[in-house]
């Protein structure tokens, strides 16, 4: 521990968690926990208290998101990870359309491109650090893209592909990073899905959709065809999306949830919306995220990596150091001092510090952190 720096503690956040998924508890969301220790915790999905949860959180997305009428909120277990099966086998039809570009988005198009019964996704590249969105595309049935590129730190727009109604297509937006945090109307979406470890603070295992009439009878038709002589696709019954609603319809979810992660995530849901819904927790990331990147650019060492301003994601902040300063020897220092997960995306392989600024994470505890790798950086150099 020869270069061992030790940041005076009154100059430390009050919470060092500054990670991009998984992210910052808040303290109340465990004392959730505890006040649920016999009532919630270790009882059955099936019974009321733990409906009443999940109907809870169901009603509190619906007015955080302001759904449009006939839309509706599902989930399940498996993460937004599994929700790109559900969509291979359940709501894309032929062929899909993607935008990629970083790992996550990437990700999604690997799978449409891995279903045999799926024709070759159109995928429209895009550089880390820019987003790309899928063009009009003939025969494509489903447009695909995330609201928020996590490896990179970059916010594309959601809205729909222009004609793309025309063709009767449907729009699949991965919000798991960007959801709680980035303003969204998910009227230009039919399925706007999220895994809850991100902005809404609570565990992972579990994904959350808000889907539209059209998806609901996309997934119908889909599953009611593969019944059909002569049709090879094969829905697994844990990827039906159809049985993931009825069973969310009914408050519960085809098999067993992480009940912790329930009751963390309807406390920050209540959370969100008492304290002004998506207009007051976008507004605290756009906050948070404004000083990093401000802070950056004064710098003399560190700059944004998303060199357009408006591709700047609020909730994902990501900034490169200069060559002489190494990313991993002050993320390290900042580890021991208890700030943590700042690290740049591994595979991205930059010399970046990469931030989480989820509605959790305290303004306050930003300009502490720019504080801090400002006087990491100092003692590193000497
Ligand atoms: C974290 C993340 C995922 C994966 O979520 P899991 O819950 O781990 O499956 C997918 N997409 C984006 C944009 C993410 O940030």
């Amino acid at each position: 521990m020869a270069n061992a720096v030790k940041i005076p503690t009154d100059m430390l956040p009050e919470d060092g968690r500054f990670g991009s998924g998984p992210s910052k508890i808040r303290p109340e969301q465990v004392a959730a926990l505890d006040a649920g220790a016999t009532t919630l915790l270790g009882t059955s999905h099936r019974q009321t208290p733990v409906r009443q949860l999940v109907g809870s959180i169901r009603e509190g997305l619906e007015s955080f998101f302001k759904v449009p009428d006939g839309y509706e909120i599902a989930l399940g277990n498996g993460g937004a990870s599994c929700f790109w099966e559900i969509a291979c086998a359940c709501l894309i039809t032929r062929q899909a359309a993607f935008g990629a570009y970083g790992s996550f988005s990437s990700k999604f198009a690997a799978s449409a491109s891995k279903a045999p019964f799926l024709e070759e996704p159109v995928v429209f590249k895009g550089e880390p650090g820019t987003y790309r969105l899928p063009e009009l595309t003939e025969y494509a049935d489903a447009y695909c893209w995330a609201h928020n590129e996590t490896s990179t730190g970059v916010a594309a727009p959601v809205r729909r592909v222009e004609g793309s109604a025309e063709q009767g297509a449907i729009t699949l937006i991965d919000g798991t990073s960007a959801a709680g945090a980035l303003p969204v109307d998910v009227s230009q979406t039919d399925a706007y899905y999220f895994s809850p470890q991100k902005a809404f603070g609570s565990d992972g295992g579990l994904w959350v959709a808000v889907l539209s009439p059209a998806a609901i009878e996309r997934a119908a038709r889909v599953e009611a065809n593969v019944n059909l002589p002569g049709v090879s696709r094969w829905v697994p019954p844990f990827l039906s999306l159809t049985s993931a609603l009825e069973n969310s319809r009914k408050d519960q979810t085809l098999n067993t949830p992480a009940v912790a992660t329930l009751i963390m995530m309807e406390n920050q849901v209540r959370w969100l919306n008492d304290n002004g819904g998506m207009e007051w927790s976008t507004a605290r990331c756009s906050k948070s995220a404004s000083l990093l990147y401000t802070w950056a650019e004064r710098s003399e060492y560190a700059r944004p990596f998303v060199t357009d301003p408006a591709a700047r994601s609020h909730s994902v902040v990501t900034i490169d150091l200069d060559d002489a300063i190494s990313a991993s020897a002050v993320v390290q220092a900042l580890r021991e001092n208890g700030i943590v997960d700042t690290s740049g995306y591994r595979k991205l392989g930059r010399n970046q510090l990469r931030i989480g600024v989820f509605p959790s994470v305290e303004p306050s505890d930003v300009v502490a952190l720019t504080q801090c790798i400002d006087y990491v950086v100092e003692r590193l150099q000497h």
